[in-house]
């Protein structure tokens, strides 16, 4: 039995209909049965699963009700939970298994998820289409030749599958906003602060956020605010409080959206997801709300301040796995430098070795002022230009892709290619600001296209109540 809510799964629960063992066991099936063909999962985990239904189960039947009592979940591969294996999608970490557990992680069990397993990803969260895990390529489900996106998209090809209710993705520059869209689903990343990122495998640390996957916008709002909030293990997370993210009494009315003329000129959008992105719009003032054309003069610089900024990080943050303290060490090196050299050169994939390389270079004396420094100024503009944008609208409003999912094996021989997949999703981030993807219907090539919403920093209510209203 799937549930697109979790009020819905709730009162069949508490009609006694199904039970939390109940859920987790046919969720377990379904993952074990059909993970060979999709290569969405990297692990399942069994028996974590099964003892934790059951304690939910016991808890409930006290009279102790929670937020996200019996939502199965599956966590990325990039987020511990102690006494699991998490890989990042790499090699390098090989055998690796957590001490602790993420703190969003735990606050879904606290919570009163049931965590499936774990999801396969890009190698180090660094991709688009989840073709570098060490694990191999994900499938999409509504069409296996096809990518369901990346980095996350082992997570949303999970939840798009049906098999679990709901997933953990992470977004540095549109991990979870890209794949939602590739997979007809939902998919938020809160603003950065929101969420802590303690637990988190580092990529890109002034942009990573942890954000969920689901199949209806009120969940991700339940989700969203069960994993908010401060947490004295990240010194980054906001201590700001948490408010109601689901809040029915706002008025989608009132709501103003801003697109920008660039995106729609831009020739990577494909025709077709540019009509059904302006037949929203005529809808949207149709039905009497304000729509604005604005104008964004950084379009094309986006994607380099977003590459030099999170090679410059990755550089810095992929620096610890040396084979002396985590998963996979190199044999028979004889100095300590050729340990570090053989581990790093054969634990890495090439995506992660390119950017770890180009982060270095970015970041060499002599070069420095040149490229991360200009990409730190250019960085704090685009902030300027879009908070500026947020004073007139409430929302920005643009497709989340240029186009629908693509072929597996289509855009790995350029990398400048896939990196241009981003070009929608990476504004937010790097101003630091909550975004969210929904879906906007299907394309005549039968796939499903993605709306994307942008809010201002610490407004996730409105995102989510904008993002409900759009999905009536
Ligand atoms: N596709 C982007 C990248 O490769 C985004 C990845 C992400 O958000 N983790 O960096």
């Amino acid at each position: 039995m799937t549930f697109d809510r979790i009020e819905d799964l709730h009162r069949a629960l508490d009609s006694g209909q199904v039970t939390c063992v109940a859920l987790a066991e046919e969720s377990l099936r379904r993952a074990a049965t059909e993970n060979p063909s999709l290569n969405a999962l990297a692990e399942i985990f069994d028996d974590s699963a099964r003892a934790q239904a059951a304690a939910v189960d016991s808890r409930r039947a006290q009279g102790d009700h929670r937020a996200l009592d019996g939502v199965t979940m599956v966590i990325k591969d990039n987020m511990v939970y102690t006494g699991h294996s998490s890989g990042a999608g790499s090699k390098i970490l090989t055998g690796f298994v957590s001490p602790y557990t993420a703190t969003a992680v735990q606050r879904l069990l606290d919570a009163g998820a049931v965590l499936i397993g774990r999801s396969s990803c890009d190698e180090f969260a660094m991709g688009s289409s989840n073709e570098t895990s060490v694990y191999g390529p994900v499938r999409n489900p509504l069409d296996p030749t096809r990518t369901p996106g990346g980095s996350s998209g082992g997570s949303a090809a999970a939840v798009a599958a049906g098999w679990v209710h709901a997933a953990l993705g992470s977004d540095t520059g549109g991990s979870i906003r890209q794949p939602a869209a590739f997979c007809g689903i939902y998919g938020a990343k809160p603003t950065y602060g929101r969420v802590s990122r303690y637990g988190l495998i580092a990529y890109a640390s002034s942009f990573d956020q942890i954000g969920p996957f689901t199949r209806s916008a009120r969940d991700l709002a339940r989700i969203t605010e069960v994993i908010s909030g401060a947490d004295a293990h990240d010194s980054t997370c906001s201590d700001r409080p948490v408010p109601p993210m689901m809040q029915s009494e706002r008025d989608p009315k009132t709501l103003s959206f801003g697109y920008y003329q660039e995106v729609l000129d831009n020739p990577a959008l494909d025709s077709e997801l540019r009509a059904a992105f302006m037949a929203r719009m005529d809808a949207l003032k149709a039905a009497g709300h304000r729509v604005e054309a604005l104008r964004f003069d950084y379009l094309d610089a986006l994607v380099p301040i977003y590459y030099i900024l999170t090679t410059a990080e990755a550089s810095a943050n992929l620096a610890r796995f040396d084979g002396v303290r985590y998963g996979f060490r190199t044999e028979g090196a004889k100095t300590l430098d050729e340990l570090y050299k053989r581990t790093r050169s054969e634990g890495f994939g090439t995506e992660v070795q390119r950017r770890i390389l180009l982060g270095t270079f970015v970041l060499r004396s002599g070069y420095f002022d040149a490229y991360y420094g200009q990409a730190q100024k250019a960085r704090r503009a685009v902030q300027d230009a879009t908070n500026a944008d947020l004073s007139k609208v409430d929302l920005l409003i643009s497709p989340t892709t240029p186009h629908t999912a693509f072929e597996l094996g289509r855009e790995t021989s350029d990398p400048t290619v896939m990196y241009l997949e981003d070009i929608f999703t990476v504004q937010a981030p790097i101003a630091g600001l909550p975004a969210l993807s929904l879906p906007m219907g299907t394309h005549t090539n039968g796939l499903p296209m993605g709306l994307h919403l942008t809010a201002k920093a610490f407004d996730e209510p409105t995102l989510f109540a904008a993002s409900a209203y759009l999905s009536e």
